[in-house]
C-alpha cells in the first residue's frame, strides 16, 4: 500500500502538533511556547515548509509601522486528508477533512442500526458506500488520504479492531466493522472508542478547550463519559474509559446486563425515558400521551413546548447523573462538565437535573463545576474521528 508516513523526528512532529491546533504563530512564538532552541528550530519550520506539511504567509501591516513584518506559520491544509467515520445506534456519519481539520465533505444520515437488514452486514455495507461516495466526491487522489479514523459506541478491541455494539432492536453483536472497512479500502484504519473521541475534541477545539480538569459525559442511547486531568486523559490506555453509565446509584436496584444492580444507565437510558414517559404520558396529561410509539425527538421537541411530565423525566434523569458526578468528585479533579445529549433541550434539562443534585448536595466548601451542554452535532464527532487518525499518524497519545 502507498501511504504516505514520512519520517518526522520528534520535534518536527512537536511543531506540526502544536500549529495544528495554534495556528498562525510567528517563529518566535513558536521558540518560546515549546521551548526550543532558536537556530535549529528554524531549520525545522524552513525543512518541514520544503517538504509541504507548513505554509508561511507574511503578516498585514499595521498602521504603517516601520520594520519587517513576521512571518506566520500554518499547517499546509491540503497536504492531505483523513476520513473520518462515527456511528450510533440512530445515526451514522462519515466526512473527509483536510489536514487542517476542517471538514471538506460529509455525509450523514439517521439510521437505526440494530434495524439494518444482514444485522453488522447491513451497517458494514451502508459505512462502506458511505466512504466509497466521500472519496469519489472529493476527486482526490487516493495517495493524498491518509488512513481513516473510526470511532464507536459500545466496546473496542483496538488490537483485533472488532467492536461489540449494542442496539435496542438487536442487543449486544460482535462486529469486524473497523477491520472490514481497513481491508476493503486499503488504507488504514485506527478505531477508538467514541467516548474518548468526544472528550478530546470538548478539550481541543469544543467548549473545554484550555480546561485542564473536565469531564464529558455522552448521552444518547445511553450514558458514558471520559475525563482529562491535568491536560491528559484520564486513562492512558486509550481502550479505557469511565464505566460511567455502570456506577452503583442504588445497591437495590434493577438489575443491570453486566450483572450488577442498580447502575445509572439504567434510569438515564434512552429506553429508560421512553418507557417513563409512555406509562404516564395520558395519565399526566402530556402531549404524547395517545402515541403508540414515542421517539426521543417527540421527547425533545415536547421538552421544547414546555411539556412538563418530559421534563420531569428528563430532569429526574439528570438528577442520579448528578449522583455519579458527586461521586466522581471524589476521584477526579472537575473544573468543567461538558454534558452532550442527543438534543440542545434534552441535554439543557439533563444538565438542569445535575447542576440541582450537586447544589443540592455537593459538601459546600467543595468547589463546584461549571457545566456546559449542547446536543448531537455530527461535526464534532466527524472531526474527533479525524484527529484519532491524525494523533496516531504524529505518534502521539490522544491528547499530547
Ligand atoms: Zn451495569
Amino acid at each position: 500500500m502507498k501511504n504516505m508516513m514520512i519520517e518526522l523526528n520528534p520535534k518536527e512532529k512537536f511543531i506540526i502538533n502544536y500549529l495544528r491546533f495554534d495556528p498562525g504563530k510567528t517563529t518566535s512564538e513558536i521558540v518560546n511556547a515549546l521551548s526550543l532552541k532558536r537556530a535549529n528550530s528554524y531549520n525545522i519550520l524552513s525543512k518541514l515548509h520544503k517538504q509541504g506539511f507548513l505554509v508561511c504567509r507574511k503578516t498585514q501591516t499595521t498602521n504603517g509601522e516601520r520594520g519587517r513584518n513576521p512571518e506566520r506559520w500554518y499547517i499546509n491544509s491540503t497536504y492531505a486528508y483523513v476520513i473520518g467515520v462515527e456511528f450510533w445506534n440512530w445515526w451514522i456519519a462519515v466526512g473527509l477533512l483536510d489536514f487542517s481539520g476542517n471538514i471538506v465533505i460529509y455525509k450523514n444520515t439517521r439510521c437505526p442500526i440494530g434495524s439494518l437488514t444482514g444485522n453488522q452486514d447491513g451497517l458494514a455495507s451502508k459505512i462502506t458506500d458511505f466512504i466509497h461516495d466521500v472519496i469519489v466526491e472529493s476527486g482526490l487522489d487516493r495517495e493524498k488520504i491518509l488512513g481513516i479514523g473510526f470511532v464507536a459506541p459500545g466496546v473496542v478491541d483496538l488490537t483485533t479492531k472488532e467492536g461489540i455494539f449494542y442496539s435496542h432492536q438487536k442487543g449486544l453483536y460482535r462486529s469486524a466493522l473497523p477491520r472490514t472497512v481497513e481491508n476493503f479500502f486499503g488504507l488504514p484504519v485506527i478505531f477508538q472508542h467514541n467516548q474518548i473521541t468526544y472528550a478530546m475534541a470538548e478539550y481541543r477545539f469544543g467548549g473545554g478547550r484550555g480546561i485542564s480538569n473536565q469531564l464529558t459525559i455522552l448521552w444518547r442511547s445511553e450514558i458514558g463519559a471520559a475525563a482529562v486531568q491535568k491536560d491528559q486523559l484520564f486513562f492512558s490506555d486509550p481502550t479505557r474509559h469511565l464505566k460511567f453509565g455502570h456506577m452503583i446509584i442504588d445497591f437495590r436496584g434493577s438489575p443491570c446486563r453486566c450483572g450488577q444492580r442498580g447502575c445509572l444507565g439504567n434510569y438515564v437510558s434512552e429506553s429508560f425515558i421512553i418507557s417513563e414517559i409512555s406509562r404516564l404520558a395520558e395519565s399526566e396529561g402530556s402531549i404524547l400521551g395517545g402515541y403508540s410509539e414515542i421517539n426521543l425527538d417527540m421527547v425533545s421537541e415536547a421538552i421544547g413546548k414546555g411539556d412538563k411530565l418530559c421534563i420531569r423525566v428528563v430532569f429526574e434523569a439528570g438528577n442520579k447523573v448528578g449522583v455519579g458526578v458527586l461521586n466522581l468528585m471524589k476521584l477526579l479533579d472537575l473544573e468543567l462538565i461538558n454534558v452532550i445529549g442527543y438534543t440542545d433541550d434534552l441535554a439543557a434539562t439533563l444538565s438542569a437535573g445535575i447542576r440541582e443534585t450537586l447544589d443540592e448536595m455537593a459538601p459546600p466548601n467543595v468547589q463546584k463545576p461549571t457545566i456546559k451542554h449542547k446536543g448531537y452535532d455530527p461535526f464534532v464527532g466527524l472531526r474527533g474521528a479525524g484527529e484519532t487518525f491524525l494523533a496516531q499518524f504524529f505518534n502521539n497519545s490522544p491528547l499530547k
